[in-house]
């Protein structure tokens, strides 16, 4: 069984459990997730607004906070 590190995103300032995203801004900070999530979303050109509500969907559906 796989250990869960708690760390705090640097991005968010959020504590978030498990693997980290690498950030697309330096390629060596770790943020969390839904950070990673945004990043990506963001280098296609979607919105915040719709980042908030893709990130929505994906935590209903996936049970994360
Ligand atoms: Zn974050």
């Amino acid at each position: 069984m796989k250990e869960l590190k708690t760390a705090i995103c640097p991005k968010c300032g959020q504590e978030y459990k498990g693997v980290p995203a690498l950030s697309r801004m330096d390629g060596k900070t770790q943020i969390c997730a839904d950070c990673g999530t945004k990043e990506s979303l963001d280098s296609i050109g979607i919105s915040k607004a719709e980042q908030d509500e893709i990130l929505a969907i994906i935590h209903k559906h996936f049970g994360t906070e």
